[in-house]
């Protein structure tokens, strides 16, 4: 057995990891409590099967890729990181990325990864055809939205619960450079943040981050960072269309004690970062796509600031009508209690796809706390506001919601369930997630 845990690094539990290297060796790997792990940026336990692990990174070949349409076949192990580099300088992106490029393919169909534009190209599975799938029950199926769609529709944020992802056909996006042409506006509060995201929509890429130190008058105040793909008219001269991504510089070697992250410290950073942003806020410049779109890359291992006990992301997405009310609730509270991190983001989320997808209509706000003290009843507080405002809590952060939490959240689980009982009849797909949280079938 394997100590094994999310990126979170909370918690940490024993499981027996293989890493198969043939997709017959995949199958023999499926044991009766196994999930497939992509490359484990999952914050908790979905990615920790209940008694195998089945790692699919070594899966990383492209199979096919046809220029004329951008139609891709590859492997679920392939890293978002190499397609980028790969094919970014022969002018095509992934539709869709999140804010690591450290993920596989695999990991952002099954959590249906959503991006800085999700409210107008959707999540990852939008732009997915199909997928190769090994059942629980021992079948290997193609599945798209016309053949056995019911198990396509479940298996995109299906949290590798429908069974191991072994290949997939998917769209790339064409692009003339690898270069993100930002606009910042700066928010004072609350109100104009969540405005400034409306008015984003037109954008192709929005973002806010949100000083979650800041109260009273100054609550919610952000930094909105709206984005589109830049023309190679608009780079400086010389410039190369498409930056190569730089290997993460600065790493964090060590847990840092938990102290290090404390009120002050936390409120010193934004109070600077905020006014160092606001000073470019109405500009437009032209960037490279990995600081836009992967700041947190540039720091290898920044989940050990958090100290040796871990942290914990509470995402969350509240329905647009009343989304305000809950929010600056949300944030007064944690303003209040002080430790919450500096990386608090906002986005504006469109209608998800799959039947378990975390995306609806509405604003979606993810905040950071390191594991101490009484943050676990903290969060259950959180969850009651967003329970009641009608929202829920994304599975791909999540390591401690209730199970009535999550059944409040996702009001088609059932379907769902029924879906994943007819491919896997034995229950042999089990994630320490799903253990918690699902009614094991
Ligand atoms: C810094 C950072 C920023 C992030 N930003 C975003 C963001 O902006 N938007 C967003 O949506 N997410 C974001 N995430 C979360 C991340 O994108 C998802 O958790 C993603 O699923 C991780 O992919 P992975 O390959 O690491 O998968 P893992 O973490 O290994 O697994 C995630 C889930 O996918 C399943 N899975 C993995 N591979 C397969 C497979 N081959 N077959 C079947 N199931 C599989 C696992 O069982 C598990 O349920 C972020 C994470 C980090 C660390």
């Amino acid at each position: 057995m394997t100590l094994v845990s999310g990126w979170g690094r909370f918690p940490v539990v024993d499981s027996d990891v293989l890493r198969p290297r043939s997709f017959e060796a995949v199958g023999e790997a499926v044991v009766a409590g196994s999930v497939a792990r992509g490359n484990g940026r999952a914050y908790g336990d979905a990615a920790i099967g209940a008694v195998r692990t089945i790692g699919m990174t070594g899966f990383d070949r492209v199979r096919s890729f046809d220029p004329a349409t951008g139609r891709i076949r590859l492997e679920a192990g392939v890293l978002l990181a190499d397609l980028i580099d790969t094919f970014g300088p022969r002018g095509f992106l992934p539709f869709v990325v999140p804010g690591t490029r450290f993920v596989s393919v695999g990991g952002a169909i099954a959590a249906d990864v959503h991006g800085k534009n999700h409210h107008c190209e959707g999540g990852f599975g939008r732009h997915v055809e199909s997928i190769l799938l090994r059942t629980g029950q021992g079948d290997t199926i193609e599945i798209s939205r016309e053949q056995n769609s019911d198990a396509f529709f479940a298996t995109v944020g299906g949290m590798g619960l429908t069974g191991v992802i072994l290949e997939a056909t998917m769209r790339l996006r064409p692009v003339e450079t690898g270069w993100i042409r930002e606009r910042v506006i700066s928010a004072s509060d609350l109100d104009a943040a969540m405005r400034a995201l409306d008015v984003g929509d037109a954008a192709t890429y929005s973002v806010a981050w949100i000083d979650c130190a800041a109260r009273g008058q100054n609550l919610g105040r952000s930094l909105i960072y709206l984005g589109e793909h830049a023309g190679k008219g608009e780079l400086a001269a010389g410039a190369d269309a498409f930056p190569l991504g730089k290997k993460p510089g600065l790493s964090v070697p060590i847990d840092l004690p938990s102290m290090t992250l404390n009120r002050t410290s936390i409120r010193a950073f934004n109070e600077l970062y905020y006014r160092m942003g606001a000073r470019r806020a109405g500009t437009s410049h032209v960037v490279s796509l990995y600081p836009y779109f992967f700041p947190l890359d540039a720091i290898a291992a920044w989940n050990r600031i958090y100290g040796r006990r871990g942290f914990l992301q509470h995402q969350c997405v509240i329905p647009q009508d009343g989304a305000r009310g809950v929010l600056g609730e949300i944030l007064d509270r944690v303003a209040r209690r002080g430790d919450a991190s500096f990386l608090a983001v906002l986005k504006k989320l469109g209608q998800g796809d799959g039947i378990l997808s975390f995306p609806l209509p509405g604003y979606t706000l993810a905040l950071d706390f390191p594991v101490k003290g009484d943050i676990l009843s903290f969060l259950d507080e959180i969850d009651r506001l967003v329970v009641a405002a009608g929202g829920r809590l994304y599975l791909a952060k999540d390591a401690r919601q209730s199970r009535a939490t999550f059944e409040a959240g996702y009001p088609a689980l059932s379907r769902f369930n029924a879906i994943r009982k007819a491919l896997d009849p034995d229950g042999v797909i089990r994630s320490k997630l799903s253990q918690r949280l699902f009614d094991e079938v």
